[in-house]
């Protein structure tokens, strides 16, 4: 089983190794900068050594960027260039640390929806794959209010218009929740697994973040809460963590935590107790 959280790079990208290790996940996701500002991943030799190692002896894998929340590739302009420039150098340093790639969410149309704001999305994840190197995976993170993403359907469209097999998909079970899609037994799960198949996503599909939903079903927001403490039932994740088709993927919270300082240990433990053994 593979369940792990987001963590903190305080101190260094193997910080967030011995963070996650600590509260018992077996898988992480970091930033690869601070995600508020415009700030560009770097690392030195001593770095990139002492992370392989602590993540080969901890066995700590797999192991996820999740890109800046400042990221809209639909922009023109200045905020497309530094999106663009976070992506490449971010991915080329996933490649590097054997971080298996970016989880992204891609942006709003700010307003309308346009054919040139579209086309805009498409070239610049192109660009983006382009520049980067062949390992590196662009994760499209389905996303929650008003953004790019919200339906299966979209991500579908960008996938196949975008065409390349780096693209992958992540599924956030609070933005779909608050989507509009719910899977608390496996008939519904299998339903939804069909639905991902027939838009062409099953075979992209790459990672859960499992995470509880503050607001209500289909209510259009997207804040995250802890498990078994939002209004996703918990009977959503014991299916998603037992089901043949789902349990062996890869399982990260992004929980806000119960002392309110990230994903912690109890929300790891809750999950654990729902596995069928
Ligand atoms: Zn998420």
């Amino acid at each position: 089983m593979k369940l792990g959280a987001h963590q903190s790079i305080a101190g260094g990208y193997s910080e967030a190794l011995k963070r996650v290790y600590k509260i018992g996940g077996n898988c992480l996701q970091i930033f690869s900068s601070s995600p508020r500002g415009w700030n560009f991943p770097k690392v030195d030799k001593k770095e990139l050594k002492n992370f392989l190692d602590l993540k080969f002896k901890l066995s700590i894998e797999p192991v996820y960027f999740h890109a800046s929340y400042l990221i809209n590739l639909a922009d023109e302009g200045k905020i497309s260039q530094m999106s663009i420039k976070s992506l490449v150098l971010e991915m080329n340093a996933a490649s590097l640390l054997n971080i298996k790639g970016s989880i992204i969410h891609l942006g709003s149309y700010k307003g309308q929806k346009s054919k040139t704001k579209y086309q805009n999305l498409i070239a610049n994840i192109r660009e983006i794959l382009k520049k980067t190197s062949k390992d590196s995976l662009f994760i499209i993170e389905n996303a929650g209010n008003r953004k790019i993403g919200q339906t299966l359907e979209e991500i579908s469209q960008i996938i196949k218009d975008v065409n390349d097999e780096r693209l992958r998909l992540c599924l956030d079970t609070c933005h779909l929740f608050s989507n509009g899609y719910q899977f608390d037994n496996n008939k519904d799960l299998d339903e939804f697994i069909n639905k991902l198949d027939k838009l062409n996503l099953l075979d992209r599909l790459e990672v859960w973040h499992i995470n509880d939903s503050r607001d209500e079903f289909n209510s259009g927001h997207d804040r995250h809460a802890n498990i078994g403490e939002g209004k996703i039932d918990i009977n959503e994740f014991k299916t998603l963590l037992n089901h043949p088709k789902t349990k062996n993927y890869p399982f990260i919270i992004e929980t806000p935590g119960f002392d309110n300082k990230g994903p912690d240990k109890k929300n790891l433990e809750i999950l654990k107790s729902l596995i069928d053994i």
